[in-house]
């Protein structure tokens, strides 16, 4: 099988899986209990918190352990606007976020709060102009993600901080497809990330907190993570995201030029017949979201079953409905339908890619033959 399905998650670093294996082997203490092991295992968790909050490489703020980078944002949406006082109950966000911020917004909406979502550009991009005019002082959060986990696209999430901070309120960034890839700005109050994004284990996220922005605790409990976020850290999940975020800064420079030779290499095969989803400039370039009209996508993956890759007209988070994202930037359903999403990273090899793009090229071309 070739992977070419990186946004939806990365294969295991090698190095993840060695640092997690004696955590899941024989160290089975609980980390918060007060034995040797306990506190063993209490150390190697903090020192798994030490390389997180090196990879988002943001000052002034700690990060806490969550089940998912889904938990984090239900967190920190829900837990602002609940902290916020009575008036600022505004909530303002993106019609391309993840399904994670939009429906939790819509749930708070059902819940009383005023919510915003604001439109992108053909290329997928945010206005900001849009952003300043809705703001005043009842807005409590501005949510908006750096790099889209459909097409790639890359937010100005530095100018929307600042612009949140202009009427005192907080900015969330959903960062989990940028964590290793693309520098996150200085600016955000609250950053989402996860460890499976980073070659690391599922079922481990984290919220980083700007020092005074921490939200409402969201799970009760215990009072574990400072009181911020119950329930029994996994020391096993917590080291290997620690190993994970560990690589990604160690590797970022050779993770990106590996992703921009990858990519150089990708439009060659591909060449004028395909058309990239979204602003071409202000992307991470592991992510071609790409249409060929008239091409029926769901066919092409059908036909090529030993290449993972996925329908850009399907939403990522694997719930079946049509992307909202493709709508969002003004596709038709036609061109929506004809497009595929091609990712990849660390542990592809131009070959893979080229052999890969090369049969999907080819199918395509079959059908479009088939039609004529
Ligand atoms: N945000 C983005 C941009 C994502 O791509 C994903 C995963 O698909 C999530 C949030 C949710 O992350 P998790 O799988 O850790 O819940």
């Amino acid at each position: 099988m070739i992977y070419l399905d990186y946004q939806a998650t990365t294969p295991v670093a090698p190095e993840v899986a060695d640092a997690m294996r004696p955590w899941i082997e024989d160290k089975f203490a609980n980390p918060h209990s007060p034995s040797i092991a306990g506190r063993e295992a209490a150390a190697a968790i903090e020192v798994a918190r030490g390389q997180v909050e090196r990879a988002i490489r943001l000052e002034g703020g700690s990060v806490a352990f969550t089940g998912s980078a889904t938990e984090a944002l239900n967190w920190a949406l829900k837990g602002t606007v609940e902290k916020a006082s009575g008036e600022r109950n505004r909530v303002i966000t993106v019609a391309t976020e993840h399904a994670a911020v939009l429906d939790t917004c819509e749930w708070l909406a059902g819940q009383g709060a005023d919510l915003t979502v604001l439109p992108v550009g053909p290329d997928g991009l945010l206005d900001l102009t849009d952003l300043e005019r809705e703001l005043d002082e009842r807005v409590a959060i501005v949510a908006v993600m750096l790099v889209n986990n459909e097409i790639g696209v890359i937010q100005p999430v530095a100018d929307v901080a600042r612009l949140a901070h202009s009427c005192d309120a907080l900015m969330l960034c959903d960062a989990v497809q940028a964590l290793g890839r693309v520098d996150i700005p200085e600016g955000p109050d609250l950053v989402a990330v996860s460890a499976h994004k980073i070659h690391g284990p599922k079922g481990i996220g984290a919220l980083w907190m700007r020092k005074g922005a921490e939200p409402a605790p969201f799970i009760h409990g215990g009072g574990q993570e400072r009181g911020l976020r119950s329930g029994t850290l996994s020391p096993a999940l917590c080291v290997g995201f620690g190993a994970a975020a560990k690589l990604a800064s160690e590797r970022a420079d050779s993770d990106r030029q590996h992703v921009e030779q990858l990519w150089a290499a990708a439009l060659e095969v591909l060449g004028s017949r395909w058309t990239i989803n979204g602003s071409i400039d202000e992307r991470y370039r592991g992510n071609l979201n790409i249409h060929r009209e008239g091409v029926d996508a769901s066919r092409l993956v059908a036909d090529l079953r030993d290449i993972a890759f996925s329908l850009g007209s399907a939403c990522a988070s694997g719930s079946g409905r049509p992307s909202h994202v493709l709508r969002a930037i003004d596709l038709s359903g036609r061109t929506a339908r004809s497009s595929i999403r091609i990712g990849f990273g660390r542990y592809t090899t131009e070959k893979e890619l080229v052999d890969a793009l090369t049969r999907v090229d080819a199918a395509a071309r079959a059908q479009e033959n088939l039609a004529a």
